[in-house]
């Protein structure tokens, strides 16, 4: 079996706190993405997705596990030695108006990542960028602020395809947008996907996006992930209770649907998580020893994983 565009293995990244408390953001999470293939990864805010995204491409050093890419292990490579791998991995930032320097131009914001691996960068490469993103050739000279919100994500996405990466993280890239923006920006990614063969882990809560654009998608609750399977699997019969809680918060298209029932309550503390399944205070079919065994993630079947002791 060849190897793995992406190998994520017991992964664990750990913020200490004032106090010297321990914050658990990603918690032993594994799994793999392959060549041109899309991983969405969702789960409540401050289940630790935009950390472990942001470990992945190694923006912070994760605390333990590891991380391979192309089969090379990239987790704690010194700056100059990662400088390489950095080229075949790019992150798409939720607000590009933060993302992006308001001082330059849209061309040179383009051209940058060229230059700064010594490549050319003509203005015919940044225009050809420019078109493959929908974005007119005239629209480089302008800065940030005088483009849109789709259009100045157009722009982070140009500027991430420039190095013709094999892996895009996106963190929350469509959730600033518009709706009707959303679907452009979705479409488009979807569609450069097909014609580039770019694999991308899409972080988000939103599941609807997420429904539209994985072949896989991986759910998180507290720093792990409890359920990882097909996006048929996971949209049209949720194993995990947390998933179909998930499931039945998001707004329905139907609204007579029969609904579950969503979880009770606030997510609990990541300083200090409950015992066992994490979700047994949230979980409508808690029984007394999830308090007390913490299930681990498992093949049911399929190549579906589960962590729950009813699966
Ligand atoms: Fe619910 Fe128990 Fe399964 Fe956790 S292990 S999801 S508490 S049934």
């Amino acid at each position: 079996m060849s190897e793995p565009l992406l190998r994520v293995q017991d992964l664990h990244k750990t913020y200490r706190l004032p106090g010297g408390r321990a914050l658990a953001a990603v918690a032993g999470v594994s799994f793999t993405l392959d060549a041109g293939e899309t991983l969405g990864l969702v789960g409540e805010s401050g289940c630790g997705k935009s950390s472990l995204a942001r470990c992945i491409v190694r923006l912070q050093t994760p605390s333990a596990g590891r991380i391979l890419l192309n089969g090379t292990e990239i987790t704690t490579l010194p700056p100059a030695a990662l400088r390489p791998h950095r080229r075949t991995m790019q992150l798409v930032f939720q607000d590009p108006i933060t993302s992006l320097d308001p001082r330059m131009r849209a061309g040179d914001i383009v051209a940058e990542p060229l230059r700064n691996y010594g490549l050319a960068a003509p203005d015919a490469r940044i225009a050809e960028l420019f078109a493959q993103v929908g974005l007119r050739g005239d629209q480089m000279r302008a800065f940030p602020h005088q483009l849109s919100g789709g259009q100045r994500q157009r722009l982070g996405i140009a500027r991430a395809l420039a190095l013709q990466p094999s892996l895009i993280v996106l963190d929350e890239p469509v959730s600033a947008l518009d709706v009707s923006v959303q679907a452009q920006v979705i479409n488009l990614l979807v569609d450069l996907q097909a014609r580039l063969g770019v694999a991308y882990l899409f972080v988000a809560h939103d599941l609807g996006v997420v429904a539209h654009v994985s072949h896989r998608v991986a759910v998180m609750y507290l720093g792990r992930i409890v359920e990882l399977a097909s996006r048929d699997q996971v949209f049209s019969t949720p194993a995990h209770p947390y998933t179909r809680a998930l499931l039945a918060a998001a707004p329905q298209p139907d609204p007579t649907a029969p609904r579950i029932v969503p979880p009770v309550g606030e997510p609990p503390s990541r300083i200090a998580p409950p015992s066992g399944c994490a979700f047994h205070t949230r979980c409508p079919s808690a029984m007394p020893h999830c308090a007390q065994q913490t299930p681990s993630l498992r093949d049911i079947g399929e190549g579906r994983l589960v962590a729950c002791h009813l699966a």
